[in-house]
């Protein structure tokens, strides 16, 4: 597993700068709702639906990777604060987030997310596979035994970012070690079948990703998505597939299609393309084959990517943090839609002027003095914080990480796409929990 060069990763704190401090806020703008109601909006609807009086949103984290070592405090091989792995998964729960999928995406990752699964039986689900920035144990240039659990420094065990990376990509050429290869794939199927199918729900990570080829090499990729589509084809019986491409669509298509066939009617339990960042086009062409999609921070970066957000089906939606990557951040096009909830709370919550009281002017609460002059007002967060957040040299209980993404804040993602889509944030949550329980077969 060589995803390790992470001198040339984003570490979590560059990634997100924009944390606020704070004290716990309400949810923004989904303080409303029935639980279990299924009003599913028409797709690409336009005009928002008013939300169910009394609804709690819930959440099912497709994709959280809280398998890295920075979940429980360490960060680079070094520890920096507690294990605080346990306050993360309250916090999710608290918001509604019941569900987490963590992902696997090498044979330790893999391992340790089944070993959290067990840990948390009914909240922690996992997956297990081999990620295209973990591929490079195909290649007879990697050294070291393909499934070092045990020796594999801590460094090389953070998941790799979202971001592509502008360092020099491995060239082709190198090939493929078929013989390593063959014992790759019977480990995996090894894992995959010994494993509980009441922890682990899904065959991946897996896929393509040609923004990051400093990984590992496109030919070395190419040979790693197909040598485990026809294992997870194979498999009786099947999985549904939680699969990356990243800038590699038309590779990505003809894979899965020589795997499955043209339709992907060999498929049995279905798929989702975690993390979405591409074009309409293909959004379309994925949703066509019956696949759905999984919608992160990094899939509202600019108007583009928004756009086509708008355009995802309803029925074809999964919600996901990519934890602890992928944090929505102000200079994202969907941020907007985070200041837009958190205004309208604030007006919803304004009070109301009181009968006699001038024309156009609220009563003064009682508590709050007259004189607020500028300089005692504290400035409010633009997009309230719902925990406390603190820098990791100054962990605290109780308080989230700055810099470090965690499934609570799956809630911000659910906000944007009903403000993108103009739906309701329940018919967002709703629609993304029964796709999701329905394709890994999960408990409602
Ligand atoms: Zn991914």
């Amino acid at each position: 597993m060589n995803y390790m060069r992470l001198r040339t990763c984003p570490t979590p704190l560059r990634l997100f700068t924009n944390q606020l401090i704070h004290k716990p806020a309400p949810p923004l703008g989904i303080s409303f709702a029935r639980q279990g109601t299924k009003t599913m909006a028409a797709p690409n609807s336009t005009v928002a639906a008013p939300p169910s009086e009394g609804y709690k949103p819930r959440y099912i984290d497709i994709g959280i990777n809280l398998a890295d070592p920075i979940f429980r405090g360490r960060y680079h091989g070094k520890p920096r604060h507690p294990d605080d792995l346990k306050d993360v998964v309250k916090r999710a729960q608290d918001v509604g987030c019941t569900k987490l999928i963590v992902t696997g995406s090498s044979f330790k990752s893999s391992r340790d997310a089944l070993k959290l699964a067990a840990e948390f039986p009914g909240t922690v689900f996992s997956t297990a596979g081999i990620h295209p920035c973990s591929s490079s144990i195909f290649s007879p240039s990697h050294h070291k035994h393909h499934d070092e659990s045990q020796s594999e420094s801590e460094e090389a065990q953070h998941t790799p970012a979202c971001d592509p990376d502008p360092t020099q990509p491995i060239p082709d050429g190198k090939g493929v070690d078929h013989a390593r290869s063959a014992k790759i794939i019977d480990d995996l199927r090894t894992l995959i079948t010994k494993s509980p199918s009441s922890g682990l729900v899904a065959f991946g990570e897996f896929g393509l990703d040609y923004d990051r080829l400093h990984y590992c090499s496109k030919e070395v990729q190419l040979h790693s998505f197909a040598a485990q589509l026809s294992l997870a084809a194979s498999l009786k019986p099947q999985l549904p597939l939680f699969l990356h491409s990243r800038a590699a669509h038309a590779d990505f298509v003809r894979l899965l299609k020589d795997a499955f066939g043209p339709r992907l009617e060999r498929l049995e339990r279905g798929g989702v393309v975690h993390s979405f960042t591409g074009t309409i086009e293909e959004m379309r062409e994925l949703m066509d084959l019956g696949l759905y999609i999984g919608v992160n921070g990094c899939s509202f970066k600019t108007a583009e990517n928004c756009d086509v957000v708008r355009e995802i089906e309803l029925s074809r939606l999964m919600l996901e943090t990519d934890g602890p990557w992928c944090e929505v951040r102000p200079t994202h096009e969907g941020w907007k839609y985070l200041v837009e909830a958190a205004n309208k709370t604030k007006a919803a919550a304004a009070p109301t002027p009181s009968l006699g009281s001038e024309e156009g002017t609220s009563s003064p609460a009682p508590t709050q003095g007259k004189k607020q002059g500028k300089k005692n007002q504290k400035k409010e967060p633009e997009v309230p914080e719902r925990f406390k957040v603190v820098k990791k040299e100054k962990w605290e209980q109780g308080a989230m990480v700055k810099g470090r993404n965690e499934p609570c804040t799956i809630e911000r993602i659910a906000i944007i796409v009903a403000g993108i889509k103009g739906v309701s944030v329940e018919d967002v949550c709703e629609a993304a929990w029964a796709n999701t329980v329905k394709v890994f077969g999960l408990k409602e």
